[in-house]
């Protein structure tokens, strides 16, 4: 199949490293997307630097508007970027596709008037904690492939498939150390066990109660970015019972002693001390939650008060902008969210250019 030509407008520095990472990577790009992908015409001010730039693998021109023109580009890459032209080619484009995560995409929208209803709205994180084993040989949880296994036994706790799940991550010095809790001494004495130090992470599906919206990214009067998050009771239940399977995982796993994220981490050494974690509270700064999962501020829906876009991802009353990202997922998902983003990104720009030709 012919390579998809596309057009690069700015050749400074990220215009001129997205040209050479695709230049480099064409053989590995075209096994794996069955396509490959040639930047053919490039545009920028200064012609001589995107010459020095590309060599002879494209034509460079000093007009971005001679790219958007061109009837053979496929694909137009802005990397122009501040408020001047680019903006303007981004305002004249006929679809814009917004993929700034789950974060910048609900911003962007709002800063840019687009916002209201589902804009920003039912955030959603898989807030994860962990256990830390302790264990009397070496495990040294740096070292080796990430995620090389996962329980989803609970995933299903409720009627509607909520529930959590975990994996075993790596556990690296730098992030076991801002996980663990505690100060001075009593810090130092468990990182220098380090290398005996295992980690279970447990995720917990969020979003059990649909109708409730757990988080937001809003922004205020200023334009500046205000972000809210609290579990709710069911989500906050679901978290209980995932530390507590993690600490039996770890306990049969063979650690001499099991601590959880709390402020004040329990101390679990046996069966009985699981009883603990059932009536621990954790709400805000009484257990360590992160996430890696940001999802769900500009979901699909048909309903434009409690969805941010429609179900072809065009972001409600305004035709062409469109949303593929994070951001669209319209719940909390059951596994990591980034092969069911790509997936949905690539059958909602299918089903676009579709209808577009
Ligand atoms: C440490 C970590 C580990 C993870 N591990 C896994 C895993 O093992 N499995 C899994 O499924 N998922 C994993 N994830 C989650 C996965 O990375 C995300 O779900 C996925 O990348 C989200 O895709 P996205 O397109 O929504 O956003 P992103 O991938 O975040 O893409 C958004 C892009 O937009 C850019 N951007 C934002 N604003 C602007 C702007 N104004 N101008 C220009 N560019 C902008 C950002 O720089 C970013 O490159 C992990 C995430 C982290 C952080």
């Amino acid at each position: 199949m012919k390579p998809i030509q596309a057009g690069l407008l700015g050749a400074g520095t990220v215009g001129s490293g997205t040209f050479n990472v695709l230049q480099r990577n064409q053989l590995e790009i075209t096994r794996r997307a069955g396509r490959g992908i040639q930047i053919t015409m490039v545009a920028d001010l200064d012609t001589e630097r995107a010459r020095a730039a590309v060599g002879d693998a494209a034509q460079v021109v000093g007009d971005a508007r001679a790219v958007i023109a061109n009837p053979d580009i496929d694909i137009i890459i802005e990397l122009i970027g501040g408020y001047g032209i680019a903006r303007t080619l981004v305002l004249e484009a006929p679809i814009v596709i917004v993929s700034g995560g789950a974060v910048e995409t609900p911003l962007l929208l709002q800063r840019s008037g687009m916002g209201g209803g589902g804009v920003g709205r039912y955030l959603r994180l898989h807030p994860t904690t962990a256990v830390i084993g302790f264990h009397d040989r070496e495990i040294y949880g740096a070292a080796g492939i990430p995620l090389s296994a996962m329980c989803d036994e609970h995933i299903t706790r409720d009627a509607n498939g909520y529930g959590f799940w975990l994996e075993c991550p790596p556990l690296h010095p730098s992030v076991g150390s801002v996980a663990i809790a505690g100060f001075g001494e009593a810090h130092a004495s468990v990182m220098r066990q380090f290398p005996t130090l295992s980690s279970t992470i447990a995720l917990v599906r969020d979003g059990s109660d649909m109708q409730a919206s757990s988080g937001s990214v809003l922004t205020d009067a200023k334009g500046r970015a205000r972000i809210s998050y609290a579990l709710t009771a069911p989500d906050a239940a679901n978290l209980r019972a995932s530390i507590e399977a993690a600490a039996r995982l770890q306990l049969a796993a063979g650690a001499r002693a099991v601590h959880t994220l709390h402020t004040s981490p329990i101390v679990v050494t046996r069966e009985a001390d699981l009883a603990q974690i059932r009536t621990r509270a954790v709400h805000a700064n009484r257990v360590s939650l992160f996430s890696a999962h940001v999802n769900g501020t500009c979901r699909i829906g048909t309903d434009p008060a409690t969805s941010g876009v429609s179900p072809t991802g065009e972001r409600h009353g305004v035709p062409g902008v469109y949303v593929f990202d994070g951001s669209m997922l319209p719940t909390g998902i059951g596994v990591n969210p980034q092969e069911t983003i790509m997936a949905l990104s690539s059958i909602l720009t299918d089903r676009l250019l579709a209808r577009w030709s």
